[in-house]
């Protein structure tokens, strides 16, 4: 390993500190910035680097452009007593969440139930950061997002949906929330990047070339080709469920529907989003976190060790007693973005 690959580690709140910096640096509001910084920061901690610091480039390339507006004001319009309708304005998607989360409570306190509708919206990152807060709180969320069309419906040659991602988080009693945080792609996006960056090739099924010929080369997948959803025709119907529940049901765009216009360079897909954050409670179901605790539970004895979020929250709690681990070379990159 040469000297400008040595591995260093940095705390949580000192990356979070830094990449707030550069947004700010790179035209984004201080609040908005806060929101991203946290996010991606978290990413990072969490090991789930195909949405931390690898995605800064990208951001950045997106705001340089004009194709994002780093301090829309999202307009949140509660359209019923459980329905809340988020037009982002051309901004992030998790600074219009935000925006929302006082009259997200009051629906859930008032009904039990929360439908949030986010279009006009740009979401670049994981989605466990949307529902693990809530199921922090006790409530169950589930959330989809789509995107920008890189994956073949099942049997097809040609993209239509995004890697149209899914996530999941409900409370345990006694440990941390479950979350599930999966694309319905058989890899996300960013994943099959960091093989390209690598030379890695893909397994095999992943994606097809431009022709819609199967490929297990990253570049060909990324210029031109495109991703397989996963699981075959039910994972495509998935793939399908969240684009609607996405894409069509909050008014924002299809994944089939979006390009970057002039906006050459531009990374961040601008879609929707749909979240519905549900009181447990409200179930009549006598303990429900203990319930999922007696399911975890049976899990592990039925022999399923690795339960969703094992992972990150393994890499979270490593973190908080070394440090996030980061290349020195990509500490040093990023103090150029920030302008240090
Ligand atoms: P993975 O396939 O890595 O993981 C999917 C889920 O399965 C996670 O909850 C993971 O838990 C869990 N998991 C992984 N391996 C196992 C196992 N062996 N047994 C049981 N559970 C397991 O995720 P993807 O590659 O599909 O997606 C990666 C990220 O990309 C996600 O955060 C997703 O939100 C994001 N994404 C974002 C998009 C966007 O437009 N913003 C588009 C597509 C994806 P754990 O977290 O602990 O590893």
């Amino acid at each position: 390993m040469t000297a400008e690959r040595t591995e260093i580690h940095i705390a949580f709140e000192a990356l979070e500190l830094l990449l707030k910096e550069i947004f700010i640096h790179n035209g984004v509001s201080c609040s908005t910035a806060d929101i991203l910084a946290a996010n991606c920061a978290g990413c990072e901690r969490d090991g789930a680097i195909s949405h931390g610091i690898f995605r800064i480039p990208g951001y950045l390339a997106s705001l340089k452009t004009g194709w994002v507006d780093g301090h829309a004001v999202a307009e949140v319009s509660s359209v019923s007593p459980s329905f809340i309708r988020i037009d982002a304005r051309n901004g992030f998607a998790q600074a219009a969440l935000a925006a929302a989360a006082k009259d997200i409570d009051t629906a859930v306190a008032r009904t039990g139930i929360a439908v949030v509708a986010t279009r006009n919206s740009h979401h670049f990152s994981a989605l466990w950061p949307d529902v693990e807060p809530f199921a922090r709180r006790g409530l169950l969320a589930i959330t989809f997002v789509n995107g920008l069309a890189n994956v073949v419906p099942h049997g097809g040659h040609t993209p239509v949906y995004g890697t149209n991602p899914v996530a999941f988080a409900t409370p345990i009693a006694g440990a941390d929330p479950l979350v599930v945080d999966q694309a319905t792609s058989v890899m996300a996006n960013g994943e099959v990047r960091l093989h390209a960056l690598a030379n890695r090739p893909l397994p095999p099924g992943t994606g097809v070339d431009r022709a819609g010929n199967p490929s297990t080369d990253p570049h060909q997948v990324l210029e031109g080709g495109a991703l397989n959803t996963f699981g075959g025709y039910k994972g495509s119907s998935i793939a399908l469920m969240v684009e609607l529940m996405a894409g069509a049901l909050t008014g924002g765009q299809l994944s089939f529907e979006n390009d970057f216009g002039d906006c050459i360079g531009a990374q961040t897909p601008k879609a929707g989003q749909l979240l519905i954050v549900i009181d447990p409670d409200r179930g009549g179901n006598f303990g429900f976190s203990r319930r999922v605790a007696l399911l975890c539970d049976r899990l592990r004895e039925a022999g399923q060790e690795r339960l969703p979020g094992k992972r990150r929250y393994e890499s979270r709690l490593n973190a908080s007693q070394l440090g996030i681990p980061i290349l020195e070379e990509d500490l040093r990159y990023l103090e150029t973005l920030a302008d240090h």
